[in-house]
């Protein structure tokens, strides 16, 4: 096991760019740097007591696994993992598991960081972790996926447990993924212990609601902002990039509640249609093997086009780095809900701003998935289960809450809702690393 070092790493820096004055810029699209930036400026804003800052910068706990599979061909591969931990001072940590060829240890510090001030956002009493296996999981078997997440599981078995660090889907794993975690983790332990893993089916101690929690939070989320300029749901236009989780199922409801959803997007490429698209249709269509860019209801277009698409509501829902001080000049819509993590950089945030793009961030606006996993492993805990209906509706109004309390943040320090759910959720950490203390 490792622990964080000072350094900041310096991998992932994109090409040298000319600006019109004739200077060049680089602009980091290293996640973890990007974290730590949006930190200073919180840190800045609450005058936070140096020592706090400096605690706040690192993780408390980083485990890097390499661990062997048995390939279907008779193989060995070893693959790497890991597990962050950024600060439990709240609570247990929180956070997803992403299998993805791009992953990192720099991705998964910064994931683990933003779960930490989501939690203390929306107030639940967890802290920040996130876990991820590098891997291509499209060239894997059902049968090497298993032996994959068991191995990892095992692996990473040490730092997890349902009273210290619970994993989640993310990009990449799913319910099923969640199913063999929890699964190996009780073999391990001799019984049965469904509270390690949220985001599992129903089936084997999963919540009700949880498969949709993250997109149906988003639209709960626009319609709250939407509010705010006088509209509904039904009187905008929405482009969804990323078509997984959390933007396919966030289309399918904003489809459902009566917003044109006029373009969506995946890894491979997107479709518009300015008189709005058929989700449904479209969801069926994935699910048979189709893509997205094949299907007749509209125009292919590439997820980046989608991105400067004139739409009243943009949500990014696929990865990070995908709005930067690149393209963020040509962003038309005016209300931007981050679905995915960090897809956003500083420098492109400063230049919605001054274009006054209203924009609901990653750390509140994709909450609604972390909140029905709070309650998942509540009612592991209790081994008493809710109504889909009751699930729904208690998410919604934290939800709701905790977006008010960010608007009204911004409204009173006259700052943006980055820099204002920064504000609540750095605060409520740094208090309860305060109060606690340093041991010894
Ligand atoms: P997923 O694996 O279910 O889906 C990801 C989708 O994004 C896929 O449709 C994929 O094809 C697409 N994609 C990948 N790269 C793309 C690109 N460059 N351009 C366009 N599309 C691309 O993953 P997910 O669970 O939907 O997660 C998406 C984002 O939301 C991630 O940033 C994740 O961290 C974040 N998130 C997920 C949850 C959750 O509950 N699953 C909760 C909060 C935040």
């Amino acid at each position: 096991m490792t622990t964080s070092t000072n350094t900041i790493p310096n991998r992932q820096l994109q090409s040298p760019k000319l600006l019109r004055n004739g200077k060049t810029h680089i602009e980091s699209i290293n996640p973890y740097q990007n974290a730590l930036q949006q930190l200073d400026l919180a840190a800045k804003h609450l005058e936070l007591d140096p020592g706090i800052h400096e605690i706040l910068k690192h993780h408390e706990r980083e485990l890097t696994v390499h661990f062997p599979v048995k390939m279907d061909d008779g193989s060995t591969k070893v693959f790497t993992g890991y597990r962050v931990q950024h600060n439990v001072a709240r609570g247990p940590s929180k956070g997803g598991v992403r299998y993805s060829a791009n992953t990192d240890i720099d991705e998964v510090r910064a994931l683990a960081m933003w779960m930490t001030w989501k939690c203390a956002i929306v107030n639940i009493p967890f802290g920040g972790a996130k876990g991820g296996v590098v891997c291509d999981v499209k060239s894997l078997s059902k049968g090497e996926l298993e032996r994959l997440t068991r191995r990892y599981t095992s692996s990473i078995s040490i730092v997890i447990g349902p009273d210290t660090d619970i994993p989640a889907p993310d990009m990449g794993t799913n319910a099923q993924v969640m199913a063999w975690m929890m699964d190996t983790y009780s073999m391990t332990q001799g019984r049965t212990v469904p509270a390690v893993v949220t985001g599992k089916p129903v089936a084997v101690g999963g919540s009700e609601g949880r498969n949709d929690a993250t997109g149906r939070g988003i639209v709960f989320v626009t319609r709250e902002a939407l509010k705010e300029f006088g509209k509904r749901l039904t009187d905008v236009t929405v482009a969804v990039q990323g078509f997984g989780n959390v933007g396919g199922v966030a289309a399918s409801i904003f489809h459902e509640m009566g917003a044109k959803v006029v373009a969506v997007s995946d890894a491979v490429g997107g479709i518009y249609n300015p008189e709005g698209l058929d989700i449904p249709k479209l969801q069926e269509c994935t699910n048979n093997d189709g893509t997205l860019t094949t299907h007749k209801g509209g125009k292919p277009i590439t997820s980046r086009e989608l991105l400067e698409l004139d739409v009243d509501v943009l949500v990014p829902a696929a990865t990070e780095n995908q709005i930067t001080d690149e393209n963020a000049d040509r962003i038309k819509a005016g209300i931007i809900i981050e679905g995915a993590n960090g897809p956003t950089t500083p420098s492109a945030d400063r230049i919605l701003q001054e274009k006054g793009i209203f924009l609901v961030p990653d750390v509140l606006a994709n909450a609604g998935g972390v909140l029905v996993s709070y309650f998942e492993w509540v009612q592991d805990l209790q081994f008493f289960f809710w109504q889909e209906e009751e699930v729904n509706s208690k998410m919604e109004a934290l939800l709701v809450h905790a977006y008010r309390e960010v608007r009204q943040m911004a409204k009173r320090e006259e700052v943006d809702m980055r820099l204002a759910a920064y504000l609540i959720g750095v605060k409520r950490v740094a208090e309860a690393s305060l109060m606690r203390g340093i041991y010894p």
